[in-house]
């Protein structure tokens, strides 16, 4: 195995500078832990980057891939497939009544331009409307649609017209942005993570169903991060009494493989047809495989029930620690707003083998996004870590 230092340095070498890296070569992950090339373990609290959803290495997740991979490991959107009729109805089900239609794609962005391109065509408008503290990925439409300047401004210039982009939680900017009308669809993160996680209150989502409903726009969930029952529920919708009528899902949706989902409501489905949308490797056989395995865990080991408790677990140990002034988020997408900066704390963490992470829009926040299978013990050894960081004098780890 070569050193932690000679992967760094080979890598640098050859790949476009596009990343802010840990100076970490991950080599193995098992369960809630991974392990870098110089043999050291971590507890995961980052999942990855919210993707490691069933843990690292899930026994049925690995022998669904391993299986298909040596059967058929892809075939196009041009023949039908078994793997691809099963996972179809497994993640289809798991979706709330009426949007159970689905497109298979790659990843999160691809779902939320796909999201975007039905909702421009469906209602005959153009605008779209999102949030400022939202991020909807790295491709032109998505990015037009994220709020987040940061990412958005060096990329290119937008045409002023096409899009609005308001705080989240704020009915009167939402009126406001409607007031302009040619509102295709608002989309947004139900719980913004990239931006900072905190949830609006129930009668703000009713306001924004209710608004789009009255100017005939479409409602976009992009879950890519909140779905799959990180946030308690399969879909975060339900917790608000709210239904979207397209939501977008990747990261965790296949454990890993990559792999996105639109989900579409049954009544705008119906008006979609041949060529309006495709892909090539979207709904191949390997991340067909990989997504039933992981609709079947979620709804097997009840990984929505178990983030809830888990969450409500670190939560509850969480705020009564000194540093901590508050505990943000839904199930395992918990932010924890700290008395000091979170970027110190990640770090001191990493120290301790703990990955966590922080977030661009509140720099006092420590992102978690586990895998939803992460034990009450593994917890509990989060809060220690973290109790021990924050109660070591500023400075020492
Ligand atoms: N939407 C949200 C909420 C995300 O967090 C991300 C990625 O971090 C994306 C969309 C883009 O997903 P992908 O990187 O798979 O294109």
């Amino acid at each position: 195995m070569p050193t932690t230092a000679e992967i760094i340095a080979a890598e640098d070498r050859w790949q476009l500078a596009t990343y802010a890296k840990l100076p970490l070569a991950l080599v193995k992950g098992q369960g809630s832990f991974v392990w870098d090339s110089d043999g050291v373990r971590y507890l995961d609290m980052y999942g990855g980057h919210c993707v490691a959803l069933a843990g690292h290495g899930h026994p049925r997740l690995v022998q669904a891939i391993a299986e298909q991979a040596g059967t058929l490991l892809f075939y196009s959107n041009v023949c039908y497939s078994d793997v691809r009729a099963r996972a179809a109805e497994a993640v289809a089900n798991l979706a709330p009544e009426g949007l159970r239609k689905v497109f298979f794609c790659n990843s999160g962005t691809e779902a939320n331009e796909t999201a975007l391109k039905i909702a421009r065509k469906h209602t005959g408008k153009r605008r779209v409307v999102s949030m400022l503290e939202g991020f909807h990925g790295r491709t032109v439409g998505s990015l037009a649609a994220t709020g987040m300047a940061k990412y958005r401004d060096p990329a290119y210039p937008l045409p002023a017209d096409a899009h609005s982009y308001v705080p989240y939680g704020d009915l009167d900017a939402l009126v406001a942005a409607f007031a302009g009308g040619d509102v295709a669809a608002v989309l947004l993160e139900p719980i913004p993570s990239m931006g900072g996680i905190r949830v609006a209150p129930d009668a703000w989502f009713a306001g924004l169903r209710e608004l789009c409903d009255d100017h005939g726009a479409l409602l976009v969930f992009d879950e890519v991060q909140t779905g799959f029952g990180r946030t308690g529920t399969n879909f975060f919708g339900e917790q608000v009494g709210v239904t979207p009528d397209l939501i977008t899902g990747a990261k965790g949706a296949a454990g890993g493989v990559p792999a996105g989902v639109v989900f579409v409501a049954e009544r705008i489905a119906a008006g979609i047809g041949p060529g309006e949308q495709g892909t090539t490797f979207g709904g191949g056989p390997l991340a067909c495989a990989a997504l039933e395995a992981i609709a079947q865990i979620i709804t097997d080991e009840e990984l929505p029930a178990r983030a809830r408790s888990v969450g409500a677990r670190i939560t509850a140990a969480a705020e009564a620690l000194p540093g901590v002034e508050s505990v943000a988020g839904r199930g395992l997408l918990l932010g924890l707003n700290l008395d000091r900066p979170a970027k110190g704390v990640v770090a001191a963490l990493r120290a301790r083998g703990v990955l966590t992470g922080g977030c661009e829009g509140l720099p006092n926040q420590l992102r978690l996004l586990p895998p939803l299978t992460l034990s009450d013990d593994e917890a509990d050894a989060f809060v220690a870590a973290l109790a021990a960081v924050l109660a070591a004098p500023v400075g020492v780890p």
